[in-house]
């Protein structure tokens, strides 16, 4: 029988005693559970990989302005701008996944790696590592199905929803699969892929979510670009034997702890934080009169 991602500790133990690798042991689980052929997992990915590639090419070359116009091709400027803060690499992972989630933002199509608000991340990091460190596309593809694997065990220890556990449990988990793609195409052993996740979620953990007029745009846009740094540098971390000190499955059960006692105004609800901000509140009033101006007349009432 396939393990059933209840654990990390359970994902390692399951790989030594059966002698699998990390991304097998997905793979099994996929087939088993989900009924689907090993070539159909594999199309699949390669599908979802296209999206995300085209996203970043997207935001990055057309007009990317939201409705409400709080996006407004703000990837473009970064990746253009002439100065690099640390490196034009750092400068391009970080313009990726602002582009990624801005095509989002602007109702454009991309991948839910694991939810809407956080796909940029995932894109900015594997486009980012496959550039710099030359990775072919099959082991990009088995670097997205151990994320797969990562979110999997997170969703069912705490969530990956920022209506349930806040932003920490959204971009934290995409943060979190992004570290451990890293590690993974770096050629990371298992103790390297779990010491990243934990890593990553340390940096991530009581971040709330407070989307302004309840639009998955501000914070979100920005957040997925802090994210995607972070899973670098925990991944930088985590390949160099940096323990996290606090094992895996601890930090995702206190993830989980901190998302339950989060308050309801942090949880997608834009009741709190930014969104309760004068400007924010300013910003959603201006949003809702808009959308009541041009609904069409027969549904006003
Ligand atoms: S702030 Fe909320 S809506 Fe925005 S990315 Fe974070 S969890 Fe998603």
């Amino acid at each position: 029988m396939a393990f059933l991602f209840e654990s990390f500790e359970g994902w390692k133990n399951y790989c030594t005693e059966n002698k699998k690798s990390v991304v097998q042991a997905v793979l099994d689980y996929e087939q088993e559970q989900k009924g689907r052929t090993e070539a159909q997992i594999w199309e699949g990915l390669g599908k979802a990989w296209v999206v995300m590639k085209d996203a970043v090419k997207a935001g990055l070359e057309e007009d990317m302005t939201s409705r409400s116009g709080m996006i407004n091709n703000g990837a473009k400027k970064v990746y253009r701008y002439p100065l690099p803060v640390l490196s034009k690499e750092f400068q391009n992972l970080i313009s990726r996944a602002l582009a990624a989630k801005e095509v989002n933002s602007c109702m454009g199509r991309i991948v839910a790696a694991p939810t809407a608000g956080a796909s940029g991340i995932m894109p900015g990091v594997l486009v980012t590592i496959q550039e710099i460190h030359n990775v072919d596309d099959k082991k990009i593809l088995e670097a997205m199905l151990l994320a797969a694997g990562i979110a999997l065990i997170m969703e069912q220890k705490a969530s990956s929803a920022g209506a349930v556990g806040g932003c920490q449990a959204e971009t934290g988990t995409a943060s979190a699969m992004g570290a451990g793609a890293i590690v993974y195409c770096l050629g990371g052993d298992i103790d390297q892929i779990l010491n990243g996740v934990a890593i990553t979620v340390q940096c991530m953990l009581g971040l709330v979510c407070d989307p302004v007029a309840g639009l998955v745009e501000i914070p979100c846009v920005v957040r997925n670009a802090s994210a995607a740094a972070i899973a670098n540098s925990s991944a930088q971390i985590a390949l160099a034997n940096v323990s996290s000190v606090i094992p895996v499955d601890e930090v995702i059960e206190a993830m989980g702890e901190i998302g339950s006692s989060m308050e309801t105004r942090y949880k997608e609800t834009a009741l709190g934080g930014l969104a309760a901000t004068k400007t924010g509140q300013a910003i959603a009033k201006r949003v809702l009169i808009r959308d009541i101006e041009i609904m069409p007349d027969e549904n006003v009432s």
